[in-house]
């Protein structure tokens, strides 16, 4: 594999898997680079969704692809928010870019009826992968944790300030991003993807 897409318009997460795969000698395109739509996720899993946008960009470019969907997901609320985590936060309806996190961690609050700090949670990540002859793979990864309130911590990105990682006694935004970069369920997801490449280049030579 000499090309990889990224398909994602999300220029951080470009930015996170351009430093995670920088080791693999592999030219890193993002969707920005191809002017791709985003299409609509419909799908009810994390692995529906991140098919399902590999496909579309793999398609349109012709290019091995890689998109990834994640989300928290809450035990006491039976996996909610999930595949709606980033819906949770949308201002302005389905699609549209205002996102206010706090107002989403305010939701998880009030749905649990107040965050008493025991309460279950993991983030899931999926990166589907999919090649323009039609293969595809799927890599999981999953970064189990409780819910804190209130929020806490100045770094990272959306639920960060309410999830504490299994193992810890500070929330993910507290952490210290390269600490939490190494831990999280996208990095697990990552490194499978990545002995996955191994694998393959080890078996072609
Ligand atoms: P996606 O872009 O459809 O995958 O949306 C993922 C949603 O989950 C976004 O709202 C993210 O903010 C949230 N999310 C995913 N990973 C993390 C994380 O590591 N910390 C905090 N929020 C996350």
């Amino acid at each position: 594999m000499k090309e990889l897409l990224i398909a994602t318009h999300n220029q951080g997460k470009v930015e996170e898997f351009q430093k995670m795969l920088s080791d693999l000698n592999i030219e890193i395109k993002s969707a920005a680079d191809f002017n791709l739509s985003e299409p609509v996720e419909t799908e009810s899993t994390f692995t529906g969704n991140a098919l399902l946008k590999a496909r579309a960009a793999c398609q349109a470019t012709g290019l091995p692809t890689l998109a990834d969907d994640s989300g928290l997901c809450v035990d006491a609320l039976d996996g909610a928010p999930g595949i709606h985590t980033a819906d949770w936060a949308e201002t302005q309806g389905h699609g549209q870019k205002g996102r206010d996190f706090k107002m989403a961690m305010k939701r998880v609050n009030d749905d649990l009826g107040g965050i008493k700090g025991d309460e279950t949670a993991c983030f899931m990540a999926v990166l589907a992968l999919v090649y323009p002859d039609g293969r595809e793979e799927v890599f999981e990864g999953r970064m189990d944790g409780t819910l804190t309130w209130p929020m806490r911590g100045e770094n990272g990105h959306g639920y960060d300030p309410i999830f504490v990682p299994k193992g810890y006694d500070i929330t993910a935004s507290e952490m210290n991003p390269d600490k939490k970069n190494a831990i999280s369920h996208r990095a697990k997801a990552v490194a499978k993807f990545k002995k996955y490449l191994e694998q393959k280049n080890a078996d072609a030579a």
